[in-house]
């Protein structure tokens, strides 16, 4: 089969690997149809962990059920399926909790499991014509009569649909509160999304670029262009020197290079700033622990310094992590299904997977209107 793979930083082609197969009785094979590319496979496509090379990205997939296990009761042959990213295995103690991302099986040792993902167990990812799913009955979301129609909102659900609304249940945030985002990616736009959906009075939107900012206006957001001065004064200003009720940090330690050394404490120190005392802060965007064999800098350092002082002065809450993607994703793709959410609003590019290369180089260099891009192998 044809399948992304990573050759080194920045370098990344579709090569011809075997197919996947049926390893136990507990997996699954799926045709996969649509898979996206994602702000976290940055993480590995820019050489910043230790990604192995000859690995296949690929952690946002859905597709039909062509072979299942002998083991496999519930998901069915030409079952079309949604996979949360999070592999997990069910019956551990933190995926009986429902905290899947955190599954003490799929990558032991460690804090949970992905595919296609750096130190996150080895489950290939399938940005590829085939995936193998493993403990498929409780890693398969199996989708609605309208699965095919709708293909391209649920696959959201595989990562940024929830994990934007993890950020914002995260922060505590309740109907009628006012709320920041930063970052306009994929990730921070499925955040304003569901505050939106979620009923906030007011939702601002930071990033510096001119294509996401306009999506998130018109989610009904409030852009704060970064470019025209600290955007947590920008938000204290719009809000009579209060702040908002909440924030969500979608961005990550990579943050943007204007920022230089300081960019991975930059986004946590601007929402501690533009957050209310007693406010609450989500952070979904990913931070790195120590590694002195890390290829970069910022993870050999690992250290996010940010102002706690002033973060405790305020009596803030924080709330940090992978999110527990099928915790939420049934819920939202009822949304998707009646019509209260539409997640394929922010996609800029369906495109066929030897066209990937091509993708993610835009992707990374987040060259103007290159927001979200969707794979369909296939085409
Ligand atoms: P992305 O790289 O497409 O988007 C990040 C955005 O942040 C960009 O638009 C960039 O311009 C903007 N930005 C950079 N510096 C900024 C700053 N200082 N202030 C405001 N905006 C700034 O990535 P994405 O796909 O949207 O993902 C965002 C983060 O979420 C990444 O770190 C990703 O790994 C992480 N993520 C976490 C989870 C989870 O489960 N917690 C899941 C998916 C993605
Ligand atoms: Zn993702």
């Amino acid at each position: 089969m044809k399948a992304v793979v990573y050759n080194g930083p920045k370098d990344v082609s579709v090569n011809t690997i075997d197919d996947p197969k049926i390893e136990k009785p507990t997996d699954v094979i799926i045709r996969v149809t649509t898979t996206n590319i994602c702000g976290s496979d940055l993480h590995m496509y820019d050489g910043r962990t230790s990604f192995e090379k000859g690995r296949v990205f690929g952690h946002e997939n859905l597709g039909e059920v062509i072979e299942v296990g002998a083991a496999v009761d519930r998901i069915k042959k030409g079952d079309r399926v949604c996979m949360p990213f999070n592999v997990g295995c069910g019956f551990c103690e933190n995926c009986e909790r429902g905290l899947t991302a955190f599954c003490l099986t799929t990558n032991p040792g460690t804090a949970g499991a992905a595919y296609g993902f750096a130190e996150m167990g080895p489950w290939q990812g399938g940005q590829a014509e085939l995936m193998r799913v493993p403990y498929a009955d409780f890693n398969c979301l199996k989708l609605p009569e309208d699965a095919e129609e709708k293909e391209d909102d649920y696959v959201m659900l595989s990562d940024i649909f929830p994990t934007g609304w993890h950020g914002v249940e995260m922060s505590g945030f309740l109907p009628g509160e006012s709320i920041a985002i930063y970052g306009a990616g994929p990730v921070g736009l499925m955040a304003a999304h569901s505050a939106q959906i979620r009923g906030a009075s007011q939702i601002f939107v930071v990033d510096s670029h001119d294509d996401r900012l306009k999506l998130a206006e018109a989610m009904g957001a409030i852009p704060i262009d970064m470019r025209k001065g600290d955007p947590a004064q920008q938000i204290l200003d719009a809000t009579g020197g209060r702040g908002t009720d909440r924030g969500v940090e979608a961005v990550g330690y990579q943050c943007c290079d204007r920022h230089g050394k300081e960019r991975s404490n930059y986004t946590m120190n601007c929402l501690v700033k533009s957050t209310k005392a007693t406010g609450g802060i989500g952070v979904v965007g990913v931070f790195v622990p120590e590694d002195p064999n890390a290829p970069d800098d910022l993870q050999k350092e690992g250290k996010i310094a940010f102002d706690f002082g002033n973060f405790w002065f305020k009596g803030q809450k924080i709330g940090t992590g992978q999110c527990n993607v099928k915790h939420y994703n049934r819920r939202l793709m009822n949304l998707i299904e009646h019509g209260r959410a539409n997640p394929a609003q922010i996609i800029s590019h369906r495109l066929p997977l030897d066209q990937a290369p091509d993708a993610y180089k835009h992707f990374d260099e987040r060259d103007g209107g290159w927001t979200k891009v969707l794979l369909k192998p296939g085409t």
